[in-house]
């Protein structure tokens, strides 16, 4: 577990307790499997799709249907936050309440985070400059990560 994290993490089972869900089997599982991305860092943000696989992986019998329940009823909770990166499949990671923007591959969908006090600050002059009292914003770039360049840099030759 990460020394650093701001937002400590809990047993699922206390966690769900904490928003008023009841531990059932697919939650629990679900949620440590976010858990676990968290830790991991590189791969936080993950799709009902990537969600359903594992599990089936697993051998646990979950329909996909009821894993983009169990994200709907996570993301009320304020255990997950949700995301659309440049296409409709939602990509959602734990909500740690720390803010942070995006930058995602769209070859092999890899997903950065960044901060950029720069950009923040110029986001909230503009939206004083358009009369707008902000109350959040997500932004997200777009572009061929550096392995990805890489391999088209192969397939050329
Ligand atoms: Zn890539
Ligand atoms: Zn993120």
């Amino acid at each position: 577990m990460s020394v650093n994290n701001e937002h400590e993490m809990l047993e699922p089972e206390q966690e769900l307790k904490n928003v008023g869900l009841k531990a059932t089997a697919p939650r629990m599982r679900i949620l440590e499997l976010f858990q676990k991305a968290q830790e991991a860092g590189a791969v936080r943000h993950l799709t009902a799709e990537d969600i359903y696989k594992q599990l089936v992986a697993e051998n646990i019998e979950v329909g996909l249907a009821t894993v983009y329940r169990v994200l709907t009823q996570f993301e009320a909770a304020g255990l997950i936050v949700r995301h659309y990166f440049g296409n409709d499949r939602a990509s959602y990671e734990m909500d740690d309440g720390a803010h942070h923007d995006h930058i995602v591959c769209t070859r092999c969908g890899r997903v950065e985070e960044f901060v950029d006090k720069e950009i923040e600050k110029r986001q909230k002059q503009i939206a004083v400059r358009l009369g707008f009292e902000l109350e959040g914003h997500s932004l997200s770039l777009y572009g061929i990560c550096e392995d990805c360049r890489k391999k088209e840099k192969v397939r050329r030759k």
